[in-house]
């Protein structure tokens, strides 16, 4: 096999088409070639019985290497060896060594040895069994065959593992790797992704796009609410080619490696630094601090999170009543006493809040639906008030403003960060 080597997978089993089992292979068999430099180009999915049959049958005509989980146990559903077998016209016959292994199972667990399970003992011909460490059918290789008449004339490299997650997982971290790269070449390829916050994919494409394809990297995207992750594969020296180009181009608003998310980035960086937040929420409802307390050890650095979304709330906490009667509860002026407000009654360093209008109804001309401030008091009293328009679903809306907010003070924190060093 050269590095051009097509992998396609087969995942039996009628409970993953049933909707009642998720297919978690995919990904770990994905994640497991990637570091061998072998990607998965086609995956299907079939139900037990002879839809295995044609899915093999395809995947003849183009794969060379086929790895098919599921459907080697002892039941009546369990069809993938006879399958294989007859389509590559080799017998099945019993290997002594497997059949010593499952009866030494069985009985230290005291269940009685019969045919049906003495089945899975059964290879096909020319075949290379594969240690199955925590159950009894083993995972079988088999190399390619001579197929007389047929085109290709040889069949690909077939992988057979067994279906529970328990028993595939260890069997190809322990010896189907250690076989894959015996039978295919290994190439230098990496993978890295970046995650850049608050650009829209299409502005990122345009942005960096042609250039990173010039590097002749493989380029991916994968955007999510207010976020895009820009994913590169390729040799070590293109990904730093492209980790400079990105960088460049989004600057601060790329996060870090060490934090997978805004919010990480946030506990993490006040708890080194020993200062503290405190949030006062009006239109995101709360959703700042969901997000800031799902971050484990982020008792350290959070103290207070109100939902101050009725006016007297927003009075309680000691905005003046005329402030809001004179510009709104939705205005620069309320968004910056909250703030201040939250961060004289909590103590803490950071102040963060939220005033706006998430829709559908309550809009106006000069502030129309999707319209939010954002304040943020600093620990020397600075506080920055921002203005946006998320004009999208109420659900949306909270995410999207709060991302901004937690942007906001990571912004704020990086030019403290740049400041004292
Ligand atoms: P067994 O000896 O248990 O019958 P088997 O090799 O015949 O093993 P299957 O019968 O196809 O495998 O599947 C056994 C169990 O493994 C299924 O009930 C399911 O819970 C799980 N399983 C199978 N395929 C997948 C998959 N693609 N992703 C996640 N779980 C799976
Ligand atoms: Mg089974």
């Amino acid at each position: 096999m050269n590095n051009g080597t097509r992998v396609e997978v087969i995942n039996t089993g009628s409970e993953l088409l049933y909707g009642q089992v998720l297919n978690t292979h995919l990904k770990f068999l994905a994640e497991s070639l990637f570091p061998l430099g072998l990607s998965i180009q086609k995956q299907v999915t079939v139900p037990d019985g002879p839809a295995i049959r044609f899915a093999l049958e395809d995947a003849f005509k183009t794969a060379d290497l086929i790895l098919i989980t599921g459907g080697l146990g002892p039941t009546s559903d369990d069809l993938t060896r006879d399958i294989v077998a007859e389509l590559l016209n080799l017998p099945l016959e019993p290997k002594p060594e497997i059949e010593s292994y499952i009866a030494e199972r069985l009985t230290r667990r005291g269940i009685p040895i019969s045919d049906r399970i003495m089945r899975q003992a059964l290879c096909p011909k020319g075949s290379r069994t594969i240690h199955n460490e925590f159950g009894t059918a083993p995972g079988i290789y088999i190399p390619p065959i001579l197929l007389p008449n047929k085109q290709p004339q040889f069949s690909p490299h077939i992988i057979l593992l067994p279906g529970p997650p328990r028993e595939l997982r260890p069997m190809v971290e322990n010896h189907v790797v250690k076989l894959l790269s015996e039978i295919t070449p290994r190439t230098q390829r990496s993978m890295k992704t970046w995650r850049v916050i608050g650009t829209p994919e299409s502005v990122v494409e345009d942005r960096i796009g042609a250039e990173l394809l010039g590097l002749g990297v493989e380029l991916g995207y994968c955007a999510r609410l207010g976020e895009v992750d820009i994913r590169i594969v390729g040799s070590n020296e293109q990904i730093s080619k492209s980790e400079a180009m990105i960088l460049e181009a989004f600057g601060k608003a790329v996060l870090p490696k060490s934090a997978h998310s805004l919010e990480e980035y946030i506990v993490t960086e006040l708890t080194k630094r020993g200062q503290t937040l405190a949030t006062a929420e009006s239109c995101t409802g709360g959703h700042i601090a969901n997000l800031i307390t799902n971050i484990s050890g982020s008792s350290a650095i959070f103290t207070h999170g109100f939902v101050s979304y009725a006016n007297q709330a927003k009075e309680a906490l000691g905005v003046p009543s005329d402030l809001i009667a004179s510009n709104g509860a939705v205005s620069e002026q309320v968004a910056e006493s909250l703030a201040l407000n939250t961060k004289r009654v909590s103590g803490a360093s950071f102040s963060l809040a939220t005033t706006g209008i998430a829709g559908p109804t309550g809009g106006t001309d000069t502030k129309p639906v999707g319209t939010i401030y954002i304040a943020l008091s600093t620990p020397e009293d600075r506080c920055i008030i921002e203005r946006h328009r998320f004009h999208t679903d109420r659900l949306s809306f909270k995410q999207l403003a709060s991302q901004a907010a937690l942007s906001l003070l990571r912004r704020v924190l990086i030019e403290t960060q740049i400041n004292a060093s």
